[in-house]
């Protein structure tokens, strides 16, 4: 099997030549899924696929594979003998069960190498000391992902992981990190804490940030981007991946949208047939990632909605960029023809300093709209008529804005049965 070490530089390969040699990968990533993968054996016998005829062009013809398909045939996903798998993460499922993906070492070092690609490309070297804020364990691979790219850059890492702001201020106070790798609210969290303690963050010179989008689909920087960058006087750069196609879009110095390295993965924009959008049409991302062993997967849904960036970006890379996400699939709203994600009313929200915290309901309203309700716990005085103005103006829909006790929101927020804060509730069905 080809070694993804070949090809350093592939992301500064001429367009041209670079579909010539994807499209080898590609074959021989397929080649690879029909041999090894009982999924796929079956998958391509059933829908005529024949690993070699397969081009960039007609590539859309495969059908997707999505979550679903892995919950239900997990096993079959698996490509090696059990002495080969080095690694098990898990991936949360759609119906509560999670579902297993497996690494091999080679995996483990493709990772590696992917982010040593995306983290020198932000300018992260060997002198830099990484302060990780997410975690290395729990079956979850990100924390893993950033330690093994550091690592690999020669960085040292700090892996405080998911720890208390405290102990993070702590931390920076005495190890002085040049860069933080982190969730953005979180980030914007420990920024203003450490302010408020006195401690020092000019030794931190970058953010990078995971798990939620820094720019709107105009690329601006979001409210949070600015805040961070402001509090933290470094840079911000957005990185995206998932456990089941290990590959991820980082910024390089432009932060001007995460670079796909072209030697890892076919990433595709899709509509809801599966066929491949123009680029800045936002439609859902669809990765093969090439050169995977443990579970190898083509066409993968990942869920999420996204644009692809073309035009020649000023580091010289000529790879297309992964624009910021917009939001899930499962999501999407329509308000009379107008298509709006929640993270988009999130970002709208959080660029109004009177708005202390929110969540947005979405009702049915018939059967070609829903009908949005964004509660809200205020700050200071702020009129409803602002807030609504300021939410039609970003969104182009109007959802009714309802002011509640912070309180009130809190406890609809927090729910400490779940892992994470959750602002949307989706009362459709
Ligand atoms: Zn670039």
């Amino acid at each position: 099997m080809r070694s993804f070490r070949e090809y350093p530089k592939s992301a500064f390969v001429d367009p041209a030549r670079m579909l010539r040699l994807q499209t080898q990968w590609l074959r021989q990533h397929l080649a690879y899924c029909q041999a090894a993968s009982p999924f796929y054996r079956k998958f391509f016998q059933k829908h005529g696929i024949v690993p070699r005829a397969v081009t960039l062009e007609n590539l859309a013809d495969i059908p997707l594979t999505d979550k679903r398909c892995l919950e239900r045939s997990n096993r079959d996903f698996i490509a090696v003998p059990q002495e080969r798998i080095a690694d098990i993460v898990l991936s949360s499922g759609t119906t509560g069960d999670p579902t297993q993906i497996v690494y091999t070492q080679r995996d483990l070092d493709r990772l590696a190498y992917n982010e040593r690609q995306s983290m020198a490309s932000c300018g992260i070297v060997a002198a830099d000391r990484v302060l990780l804020t997410c975690t290395i364990d729990r079956c979850f691979v990100a924390g893993l992902a950033y330690y093994l790219g550091a690592k690999t850059i020669g960085a040292a890492c700090i892996r405080n992981g998911l720890n208390s702001l405290e102990s993070h201020a702590g931390i920076i106070k005495l190890m002085a990190p040049t860069v933080i790798v982190g969730v953005p609210s979180f980030l914007r969290k420990l920024g203003n804490y450490v302010e408020h303690k006195k401690i020092s963050v000019a030794s931190v010179k970058k953010l990078v940030c995971i798990g939620e989008p820094l720019r709107d689909k105009e690329m601006k920087p979001l409210a949070v981007t600015r805040d961070l960058e402001a509090v933290w006087k470094a840079k911000a750069y957005s990185t995206y991946s998932s456990s089941e196609m290990v590959t991820s879009f980082c910024e390089c110095k432009s932060q001007n949208g995460g670079h796909l390295h072209p030697e890892l993965a076919v990433a595709e924009i899709v509509d809801e047939r599966g066929r491949r959008v123009s680029a800045g049409v936002p439609g859902e991302l669809v990765v093969t990632p090439l050169g995977m062993e443990g579970m190898p997967l083509v066409r993968f849904r990942t869920g999420d909605i996204s644009f692809m960036l073309e035009e020649p970006c000023a580091c010289g890379r000529c790879s297309p960029r992964l624009g910021p996400i917009l939001g899930r699939k499962k999501q999407m709203l329509k308000v009379k023809g107008t298509t709006v994600y929640p993270l988009a009313v999130f970002s709208a929200l959080d660029a109004l300093p009177e708005v202390s915290d929110y969540y947005l309901t979405v009702f049915a309203a018939d059967a070609l709209s829903d009908r949005l309700t964004v509660t809200v716990s205020l700050r200071g005085p702020c009129s409803l008529a602002r807030i609504s103005e300021v939410l039609t103006a970003r969104l182009r829909v109007a959802p009714e804005v309802v002011v509640a006790s912070e309180d009130d929101v809190r406890r609809v927020v927090y729910n400490p049965s779940l892992r994470k804060p959750v602002r949307f509730f989706d009362r459709r069905s």
